[in-house]
């Protein structure tokens, strides 16, 4: 089914906010008025998503003394035009619907305006991006949003601990007042007028499916001009130092994606390095949320979760996608970029650099992947991933390999212009997995197939394995007894064997390289076949190994280490090990038990 969802009038849907934080209570309230200038369906009910009650829904109806320190919604007003619908509506957790007072028409004007107060819990009782800790503020999906609406139906999607934010493309307009006390942060700034203590702080941000903010006392701010966008750092004093560093990385990676996909597009982008809460990083429309890089020995975190983060300004931010039903495309396109911009940067051993003992993205995203492989399919909806570890290494890190996979199936320049047409087909819209397959099935080995369906489905153990290579001499007329040899023939042939099974294997060719003794190398295309084969030659030299897939072309084989076979000095076989990551890959998995 296609989700792809776009206006189909010129003006856009607006959402205005006008409201107030009141440290004291611990609560927002104000108002929301959301105006659809031209309906292009017909409305006779308006669905919204309070994702505030994510936890208080989880947990049941709420008690007063629960209640005191929850993070929720509630709203006591529900306008539709001027005509007060809010006995009609009904909030069930996080979701609240309400029939309007009569059917609009396609072409109509609707404006809904809503009363909202929501009580922001401490860090504990609060869900991952709406809490208060330590005087300051994380406001993620603090106001009543309308849900997706896609294919004629409000999309409803329960929220869940491991589901984002999901809603469709506005252009906002939001007043929120704060005690002096507090700094807010957030992307599309006008104005910040202060009277009485107070200050009203005013954001113009159009073109957004998202709007929040980071109120602090005490962040300091440092801005970069890079090219035509500005990028702000906030820290707080202590980590002031870690400002310059950030900004290069953020704005490397705006420029490298920005020349794979399509430019950013917007003048700035708002880094807010907390310290608070969580590990990783918060992607939010034209602003990010770090954490705080922790110590250790692994020199890369810092940068690929700031890299991570600014590649979901293009998928997520622009090209938006439902984050509940599939996930994967954001969040594993967002890290198979992140691994891209890290391997231009950094080069190989870009993630680890310990003891001798490097590792790259790519390889930490296989490592981490691979208890997935064989298990799960990438493509689910987030709710069906029991925990955030197997969420984590299905979505992102096998998201990443299956990725790699495909693309790397693809002809020189196929994949630039599969991305700059992907961009330009969907940007500002909310795309599905139908149309990224469809579109990606333009382009060889993918035409008149369902390949990459599958790989993109894929839950099998695939595995390509040389079991047994040998050589077998046999002398040849030459080099009998009775004739002298030509110069340069040894007088014997070899009988060549090289036995070798595919499990699973994805339906494209696969690579056979042998190694011959003399150094000559010779690649072999072999059709994908499941099960066990044989080549058999005969040729003046033997080999010396034999390897599947040498280029690591299908990133998803769950085991590397048997793709090659090499012949030692009393002709037993040897695995090849072709490279650092593969030990460490060995020595994690004995360590781990992966
Ligand atoms: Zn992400």
């Amino acid at each position: 089914m296609a989700l792809l969802w776009a206006t189909g009038s010129a003006a856009a849907d607006r959402i205005s906010i006008s409201a107030e934080l009141d440290t004291t209570c611990r609560t927002i309230a104000g108002w929301v008025t959301v105006t659809w200038p031209s309906l292009n369906r017909p409305f006779s009910d308006v669905e919204f998503r309070l994702y505030a009650n994510m936890r208080t829904n989880k947990f049941g109806p709420a008690g007063p003394g629960q209640l005191s320190d929850s993070t929720y919604t509630l709203v006591d007003t529900l306008l539709c035009g001027e005509v007060d619908v809010t006995n009609k509506s009904r909030a069930e957790g996080t979701d609240l619907y309400c029939p309007t007072d009569r059917t609009y028409a396609m072409g109509e004007a609707l404006t809904v305006r809503l009363h909202f107060t929501t009580h922001v819990g401490t860090l504990s009782r609060g869900v991952d991006r709406l809490f208060q800790a330590g005087g300051e503020y994380l406001l993620d999906g603090w106001f009543p949003m309308p849900a997706p609406h896609r294919d004629g139906q409000w999309i409803n999607v329960k929220y869940e601990g491991l589901t984002e934010l999901v809603a469709d493309f506005f252009d906002f307009d939001v007043r929120l007042t704060v005690p002096e006390s507090l700094r807010a942060i957030g992307a599309g700034l006008t104005a910040a007028d202060t009277t009485g203590g107070k200050v009203t702080y005013s954001y113009s941000l159009p073109e957004a499916h998202d709007f929040a903010l980071y109120l602090s006392p005490a962040m300091e701010m440092k801005r970069y001009p890079h090219g035509s966008t500005a990028i702000s750092i906030y820290t707080s004093r202590h980590n002031a130092y870690l400002a310059d560093a950030i900004a290069d990385v953020c704005g490397k990676t705006l420029d490298h994606i920005g020349g794979w996909v399509a430019p950013y597009p917007f003048p700035e982008l708002q880094v807010v390095v907390c310290e608070i809460g969580f590990v990783g990083g918060i992607e939010l429309p034209r602003m990010i949320i770090l954490s705080e890089p922790p110590a250790g020995q692994f020199l890369g975190f810092k940068d690929v979760v700031a890299i991570h983060e600014v590649a979901h300004q293009w998928f997520y931010g622009i090209i938006a996608s439902d984050q509940a039903r599939t996930p994967w495309m954001d969040e594993a396109v967002s890290d198979y970029f992140t691994e891209r911009v890290a391997r231009t940067l950094y080069g190989e051993n870009n993630f680890l650099d310990w003891w001798g003992i490097t590792l790259d993205y790519s390889g930490l995203q296989r490592l981490q992947g691979l208890p997935a492989f064989d298990r799960l399919p990438i493509t689910m909806p987030a709710e069906q991933y029991y925990s955030m570890s197997q969420y984590a290494a299905t979505v992102y890190n096998k998201g990443a390999v299956t990725l790699r996979t495909l693309f790397n199936q693809l002809k020189p320049g196929d994949e630039e212009s599969f991305w700059h047409r992907y961009y330009e087909l969907y940007h500002f819209a909310t795309p599905g997995e139908s149309d990224f397959l469809r579109l990606i099935s333009e382009y060889e080995p993918f035409v008149g197939n369902d390949i990459a369906s599958r790989v993109l489905h894929n839950s099998q153990a695939v595995d390509y394995v040389i079991e047994r290579i040998a050589n077998e001499p046999f002398p040849t007329m030459a080099g009998s007894a009775d004739s002298v040899p030509e110069a340069g023939k040894s007088g014997r042939r070899y009988r060549i064997t090289v036995e070798y099974a595919m499990y699973h294997p994805i339906d494209l060719p696969v690579t056979l390289r042998l190694s011959f003794a003399d150094g000559k190398i010779r690649d072999t295309t072999l059709a994908p076949v499941s099960g066990q084969g044989k080549l058999a030659l005969e040729e003046d030299e033997p080999i010396i190994s034999a390897t599947l897939d040498p280029e690591w072309r299908i990133g998803l084989d769950k085991d590397l280490l048997n793709n090659s076979l090499s012949l030692n000095g009393n002709g037993s076989g040897l695995r090849l090990f072709s490279g650092i990551t593969f030990l460490v890959e060995s020595l994690f998995s004995y360590l781990w038990g992966m």
